[in-house]
């Protein structure tokens, strides 16, 4: 239990404390208005601190963590690019924070204004007719979206299509939101460069097929080059085509979904546009429909009317609602200022400039690490290890070894299709000399691996906490300062 010692503190005192009230007032007053069976019987166990104590703890603490604000954070699939802090600024402001979602839509004409716009914004970017930012995460999104597909198919009495093809290299949410949607998941191969094996999927298309779920660039930062073909097959088919948009980094204002062929998709306001993601804080997930599909999109809708104002309406056709109200409001309006900010002409470099901070470091370090998929990558692209294994040093190793020169690992394990999967995704906003500096560190990881590998597979050296036993870190998680010392007895 040694490691935790240091995480160990109890600053209360007793009798010590950093407010004051008046004592008399709340004593009579406040507490004459709360029945006394509601009173609670005993003291609260708070620590009993000062304001600089507290002051301390807090900023203490929060240097602890790791985050994009403080380092490099190349973790693939998750587009940890820097969120501009007026962003910030702009969604605290109080006439949007002070909104209740009961007020009259009268007064809240602004706020609609601003989901209507976003709305149309992301029809645009997407190339699909409209879109609903009703939905809380990108896994909310693909449910949602998968909603839209069933009630498409049953609307028009095609009863059959329970059967959802998705390929083996996918994020692990879309078997999962199509399980629970309800469709049953059918497994399409990849070929060795993780694209879609179009001679594997031909047998699958009949008529339970609902559609397919695909990404592109896929899981492996590769463009899928056959997808008018794949588009032509599944519509042929009877089937829709669904775009997990999570990472819409690469395509920005270059390429759209809806020209590909596809009829339904979600985005990650929390990757792509800027908005703050990670540790379950809030996200959104918007969904994009065709045409033909708009109807059954989620109430509450907001619609804008020939007068040139806003009401919220709802659809009769619609699968029902997703969420209370119109969604994450605040994340809406962080998507919204970044958009505005970058505007038409800059957001157009962004997938450019993504996608060749990640051939350069891909390019720059494939002689140490094995690049199982030659050739132009997009925004990412995915190592399979060490490119020499001999003395038995694991991606997990090298994962942890960064965070001792200061770097947040890449995403590793994922996609499955490799062992030892290294996903480094370095986004846009990062300049040539940081990628350098981790250029510099990857070398410097990979030759301690062949000289003093030990130094490698004990790493963290240098952080507060050691290597974790995950498995009981999971399975018996110590969340409190209380049981931590109860544990370390
Ligand atoms: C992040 C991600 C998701 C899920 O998004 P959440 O907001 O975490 O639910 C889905 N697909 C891909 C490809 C992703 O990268």
């Amino acid at each position: 239990m040694k490691t935790y010692d240091k995480l160990i503190f109890e600053l209360s005192r007793p009798g010590r404390k950093g407010y004051s009230l008046p004592a008399d007032k709340f004593a009579t007053d406040g507490m004459a208005t709360i029945p006394t069976d509601l009173l609670r019987k005993s003291e609260p166990e708070l620590p009993e601190v000062s304001e600089l104590e507290v002051v301390r703890h807090y900023t203490n603490l929060s240097n602890k963590n790791f985050g994009v604000d403080t380092g490099f954070y190349p973790l693939g699939s998750c587009t940890m690019k820097y969120n501009p802090k007026i962003n910030e600024e702009l969604s605290n402001l109080t006439a949007f924070t002070s909104l209740h979602p009961l007020q009259s839509e009268k007064s809240v004409q602004g706020a609609l204004e601003l989901y209507w716009n976003l709305q149309r914004m992301l029809s645009n970017i997407a190339g699909l007719a409209e879109f609903t930012l009703n939905p809380y995460a990108g896994a909310h999104g693909e449910l949602t979206g998968l909603m839209v597909m069933r009630q498409y198919h049953l609307s028009r009495g095609d009863n059959k299509r329970t059967k959802v093809i998705v390929p083996n290299s996918a994020h692990g949410t879309n078997p999962a939101s199509a399980m629970v949607a309800g469709l049953e998941v059918v497994e399409v191969k990849s070929k060795p460069n993780g694209s879609i094996d179009v001679e594997d999927l031909r047998p699958l298309l009949d008529d339970t097929v609902a559609g397919i779920m695909m990404t592109n660039p896929n899981t492996l930062g590769m463009f899928e080059t056959e997808i008018l073909e794949i588009a032509k097959l599944v519509h042929d088919a009877g089937g829709l085509l669904y775009y997990d948009g999570a990472n819409l980094n690469p395509l920005l204002g270059k390429v759209r979904p809806g020209d590909m062929g596809f009829d339904i998709m979600h985005i990650n306001l929390h990757k792509t546009f800027s908005t703050p993601h990670g540790g379950g804080g809030p996200g959104s997930g918007p969904v994009g429909v065709a045409e033909h599909l708009v109807e059954f999109l989620p109430n509450p809708r907001v619609k804008k009317n020939d007068d040139g104002s806003f009401s919220i309406t709802g659809n009769e056709a619609s699968l029902g609602s997703v969420s209370t109200f119109l969604g994450n409001f605040g994340v809406m309006m962080r998507a919204y200022a970044y958009i505005l900010t970058l505007g038409k002409e800059n957001i157009k470099n962004v997938g450019p400039l993504a996608t060749l901070n990640a051939n350069y470091i891909k390019e720059s370090l494939k002689d140490d690490y094995l690049l199982p998929i030659e050739g132009v990558c997009k925004h990412e692209f995915v190592f399979d290890g060490l490119k020499d294994k001999s003395t038995g040093v694991t991606t997990l190793n090298v994962a942890k070894r960064l965070l001792d020169y200061g770097f947040h690992a890449p995403t590793i394990y994922f996609p499955l299709l490799f062992h030892e999967s290294m996903m480094i995704e370095p986004t846009e906003t990062e300049s040539k000399e940081t990628l350098d500096e981790f250029i510099e560190v990857m070398k410097k990881v990979a030759k301690e691996a062949r000289e003093t590998p030990d130094d490698v597979k004990n790493a963290p050296l240098t952080t507060i906490v050691r290597k974790l036993d995950e498995t009981t870190a999971a399975k018996n998680p110590i969340l409190s300062y209380k049981a931590l010392k109860e544990t370390s007895k």
